[in-house]
């Protein structure tokens, strides 16, 4: 391990390379900070391709953050639907209701005030002060771990807090006067786009490459050391496509958990075969299925951060009479119902695909 503990000076290296083609980003155009705070939080966990679309559409239905503390949890949840991790727009909600109440109706402009928001961690913290604001802080994500563990050839494990905590204050201790949110940018825009993962950094086009002790060392593309990922927990499931009369069947999750709130196609645990199916129809949701055709129509996988859902599919149609004695917790949807009024989780993204083809075909 190199026992360098200070970071060479990169700021002027990386804002003439970042200056010279950072990606276009629309939030980038923007000095809003209402802006800036939604793509970061959007930006957690989900790729920037991705999320534009998302974003553009946020903006444009909730402009400001009186429109966003007030919107109702299902209209969030729509448009949020298809990025996973929906505590992360709960939050943003309530963060938006503190500001309304405590900073009126206006995005803190200092670190701390920031931090104490609800969803707004040290990383966002740093990234929303920074950039909206100028301040000097850090922000610290896994681009930047990986960059500076690579400067410094350094093989200490960036998943522990002490890490980030040292790395905070180096970065902290060369921000530049003034562009610290274009010096935080740039360097996870050079983590994402030049100093990649695993063996694949692309050196010979990266700027600080005569400052860099891995390059040197030709390390780079062992560092950082790869965290020892722990197994995901697996859950069986079988999901219940039940179609009547050109509608489908869902229900609203009400237990607690993430995805409380959104909307599922009906569900229990296990592998069921076609025959527990039915019988589990009939406890769970008092359908009777009769000579009712089940058929399977597929398995699919999701996984969520600590653990995976493996379904088992299967499509019924049901007489009306069937359908109408079901529990009336069952909701029957058009296709255009659930387009525009049911946010629905990922988790469920093959069983929506089915479900939609299926009702596409009728007449
Ligand atoms: Fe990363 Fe290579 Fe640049 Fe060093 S020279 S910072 S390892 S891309």
């Amino acid at each position: 391990m190199n026992n360098n503990n200070k970071l060479p000076s990169i700021d002027a290296l990386l804002l003439v390379w970042y200056d010279a083609g950072n990606r276009k980003m629309p939030w980038r155009e923007s000095r809003n900070p209402y802006h800036i705070w939604v793509s970061e939080i959007m930006l957690q966990q989900t790729r920037v391709e991705t999320v534009i679309p998302y974003y553009q559409r946020f903006i444009e239905a909730l402009p400001d953050i009186a429109s966003l503390a007030a919107v109702d949890e299902q209209s969030l949840f729509k448009l949020w639907e298809g990025l996973g991790y929906y505590r992360r727009v709960q939050n943003m909600q309530k963060a938006a209701q503190a500001m309304m109440r405590e900073h009126g109706g206006k995005l803190p402009n200092s670190f701390e005030e920031l931090l104490a928001l609800p969803g707004i961690g040290l990383y966002s913290a740093g990234a929303i002060a920074s950039i909206a604001y100028g301040a000097r802080v850090s922000a610290v994500d896994g681009n930047v771990l990986r960059v500076v563990s690579r400067l410094l050839a350094q093989d200490w494990d960036i998943g522990r807090e002490s890490t980030k905590k040292t790395v905070r204050g180096m970065i902290e201790a060369i921000l530049p006067q003034t562009r610290a949110g274009d010096f935080n940018q740039a360097l996870m825009e050079l983590g994402a786009t030049v100093c990649v993962p695993a063996d694949k950094p692309k050196c010979a086009l990266c700027p600080l490459a005569s400052l860099c002790a891995a390059y040197e060392l030709g390390t780079a593309h062992l560092l950082p050391a790869a965290a020892e990922k722990k197994a995901r927990a697996v859950e069986h499931k079988t999901v219940f496509l039940l179609f009547c009369q050109g509608r489908a069947a869902i229900e609203l999750r009400t237990e607690q958990g993430v995805l409380k709130g959104l909307w599922q196609f009906p569900n229990t645990d296990g592998t069921l075969t076609a025959q527990e199916s039915k019988a589990a129809l009939e406890e769970l949701y008092s359908i009777k299925t009769d000579n009712a055709n089940i058929a399977g129509v597929g398995k699919a996988k999701h996984i969520f951060t600590h653990k995976e859902w493996h379904m088992t599919v299967y499509k019924i149609e049901l007489r009306a009479d069937k359908a109408a004695d079901a529990v009336k917790t069952l909701i029957w949807a058009t296709a255009d119902e659930l387009a525009q009024n049911y946010p629905i989780p990922s988790a469920f993204k093959y069983a929506l695909s089915i479900v939609k083809e299926q009702l596409s075909l009728l007449p």
